[in-house]
């Protein structure tokens, strides 16, 4: 096989969603085998994703169903791919078609366009505020929904709500462009409402799909809304903070939403406790071993 059908062999792949090929045998898995919570950095418990495949449930709109691995040895897959056997007619130990967690998040955005999937199109939005910082982010905020700011920018928190959580962010260390920051919901609500069911429902898939891109070891959720919605519970901040909880391979670490501390600054020592508990696990991740699903 000459190098230039080689490599069409692997852009076919690739855009199959096959992230590399391997003679290892933890690789001999598809989508609905039993396989360890671990595997895919989807707890099979996760409340936010019943599905037990390695990917994503297959009924998530945000995610179309791709093989996340490749078996050699699979009937499902009859036969080994032609151009990555070696001259000998064996597979190499192992082909790279991995993708980073830039692309796969530029590829979300491509899917998520100008969207007009739920009614927020149509109710005064400027534009998809998606989400920013670095993509391979060991640390990821999640908030409600872009205000008038983000919708003007594009880009979530920067408005006075998102100068202090820059400011939370700088009390551990780190600064915005080491973190990951993004909304439940892409496009803002009028007069800063609160997100509905169906918009959530309609936009959360692709949140779910920042997650997992990014992988981040610690997610802090801002706030009810955000902490509601990833840990699908009705319970209120105040009894969620406080808590680690174990959250699509992450610890998930609810706490209150800046907003809310620019009204009530005397729970500034809370978010300070949490943030505390978010920079132990940064450098330990064993630490909370036991934390709540
Ligand atoms: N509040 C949020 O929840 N998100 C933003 O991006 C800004 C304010």
């Amino acid at each position: 096989m000459n190098p230039r059908d080689l490599a069409q062999h692997l852009r076919f792949y690739e855009e199959l969603g096959v992230t590399g090929i391997s003679r290892d045998a933890k690789w001999r898995r598809r989508d609905g085998d039993a396989a360890p919570a671990t595997a895919s950095g989807l707890p099979t418990s996760d409340p936010g994703h019943p599905s037990t495949a390695p990917g994503l449930p297959t009924s998530d709109p945000g995610r179309p169903s791709t093989p996340t691995g490749l078996s050699t040895s699979d009937p499902g897959h009859p036969s080994t791919p032609p151009g990555l056997l070696t001259p000998d007619r064996r597979l190499p130990t192992e082909v790279s078609l991995v993708r980073t967690p830039a692309d796969v998040l530029a590829s979300i955005r491509t899917d998520i366009g100008d969207c007009t999937r739920c009614k927020l199109h149509a109710q005064g939005r400027t534009q998809v505020v998606f989400g920013v910082g670095n993509p391979a982010a060991t640390l990821m905020f999640v908030g409600e929904a872009p205000g008038s700011d983000e919708d003007i920018q594009g880009i979530p928190f920067v408005g006075r709500a998102g100068q202090l959580l820059t400011k939370i962010i700088e009390a551990i260390g780190l600064g915005r462009d080491d973190v990951y920051i993004a909304n439940v919901i892409k496009c803002r609500p009028p007069g800063n409402r609160n997100p509905e069911p169906d918009e959530v429902q309609t936009c959360e898939p692709f949140l779910f799909r920042q997650i997992d891109a990014i992988a981040p070891r610690v997610i802090v959720a801002l706030g009810t809304f955000a902490a509601k919605t990833l840990l699908q519970t009705t319970d209120p901040i105040s009894r969620l903070r406080g808590r680690v909880f174990d959250y699509r391979g992450a610890k998930l670490v609810p706490t209150f939403h800046p907003a809310f501390l620019l009204r009530s600054p005397d729970r500034k020592r809370d978010v300070w406790e949490d943030m505390k508990k978010v920079r132990d696990l940064l450098q330990d991740p064993a630490e909370h071993l036991g934390s709540q699903t």
